[in-house]
């Protein structure tokens, strides 16, 4: 499906409409007029009908109150760090259902926005904030799309605008398989939105047959796999979702993936003190990451309000990069952004009330 017809789909169902044949008998809409609306909501990055100056007086409010709108996400709680360089958002959809993303402005001109893909998460990861909460819904396309928008929208009001997309928010982007490929070909639109495939970073748990599924794509788009361990025994422990995926189906989908993209992949590992963090873990996982074109992530723990794991500190990272290092694997340690702001997946929406201090009206 055309990016623009995907994009039509969701604008004219949130307003009630069959489909947009019914939007464009009811207004006399000629196909110019519908990318005129695409345009300004995706490349202009307007707010809604109303500010687009190219549609006549009458259409414009016509739709408006008919209510055709260019995002359906509410923003009740948007917080930004004090170092000014972390901002998050929460968002109420339609039916009530809330999701988060988070705006990350790197020094330099690089900025990333980590996006939802579901309200809520299936996957019930013991370390993750989101896992705890359970699922909800799939996000639509356009839901998925909006959140990046929104953000862009607040860049733009700076001059800048969004470098990298990350699929890191809440939700399993491979257990929504169909809505965040669509979600992507949004995002990648030259004639819309217009961010390279490879600005666009998809994170999974392992699901192995969808992952095999993204590598037949052949998208320049990158691959993220949540690994946090070596060894099955203690990634069942963490990750329910390996026991259906175990370790060793993992890493043959993701060489089936390399051999077939020639592309990169990044391994999550979040540092969870006392329970990964060990040297012999360090060993284990260099063991492993023996593959071409794998590159491993280490991932300063966010502690969520359950307090059932705490972070390791910043000199065992430090360590334990030494050991991948040393046995010839490409390790970087991520930078840790908005801790105050419980920008992890799921954080916010699991706090009661935002603080006031640190709220700021967008
Ligand atoms: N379901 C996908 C994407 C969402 S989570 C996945 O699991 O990859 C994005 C990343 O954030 C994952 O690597 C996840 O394990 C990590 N994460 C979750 N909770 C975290 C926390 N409290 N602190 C640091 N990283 C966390």
């Amino acid at each position: 499906m055309n990016p623009i017809d995907i994009w039509l789909r969701d604008v004219v169902s949130r307003a009630g409409f069959g489909d947009v044949a019914e939007l464009v008998a009811q207004y006399d809409l000629k196909a110019y007029r519908l990318r005129q609306l695409y345009h300004a909501a995706t490349k202009e990055l307007l707010a809604g009908p109303a500010e687009v100056t190219t549609l006549p007086k009458e259409l414009r409010s016509a739709l408006t109150t008919r209510g055709i709108a260019f995002s359906s996400l509410v923003p009740i709680a948007v917080q930004r760090s004090r170092d000014e360089q972390t901002t998050k958002g929460l968002f109420r959809l339609h039916d009530g259902k809330e999701v988060e993303a988070v705006l990350m402005e790197h020094y330099g001109d690089r900025t990333t926005v980590c996006i939802s893909s579901q309200a809520g998460c299936a996957f019930a990861c013991a370390f993750c904030a989101t896992g705890q909460g359970g699922f909800n819904r799939n996000l639509t396309a356009g839901e998925i799309f909006e959140q990046a928008l929104f953000f862009a929208r607040t860049l733009g009001e700076r001059k800048k605008r969004i470098t990298n997309v990350v699929f890191m928010g809440m939700g399993e982007p491979f257990h929504n398989y169909d809505a965040v490929m669509e979600a992507v070909a949004l995002l990648n639109d030259p004639n819309g939105f217009g961010l390279g495939h490879r600005h666009i970073t998809i994170s999974t748990v392992g699901l192995v047959d969808k992952i095999d599924r993204f590598s037949d794509e052949r998208l320049q788009v990158n691959l993220a796999i949540s690994l946090h361990a070596p060894s099955d025994e203690l990634r069942s422990s963490l990750m329910p979702v390996n026991r259906r995926f175990p370790l060793a189906e993992l890493m043959a989908a993701c060489e089936r993936h390399v051999q077939k993209t020639n592309r990169k992949i990044f391994f999550e590992y979040v540092m969870l003190a006392g329970v990964n963090d060990s040297d012999e873990c360090a060993r284990e996982l260099a063991a492993i990451m023996s593959g071409r074109l794998y590159h491993v992530n280490l991932i300063p723990y966010n502690a969520t309000p359950d307090g059932a794991y705490s972070a390791t500190d910043n000199a065992r990272i430090w360590d334990f990069a030494a050991i991948l290092d040393a046995a010839g694997v490409p390790v970087t340690v991520r930078q840790n952004m908005g801790r105050d702001i419980a920008a992890a997946c799921g954080q916010l929406q699991a706090e009661t009330q935002p603080k006031a201090h640190q709220a700021v009206s967008q």
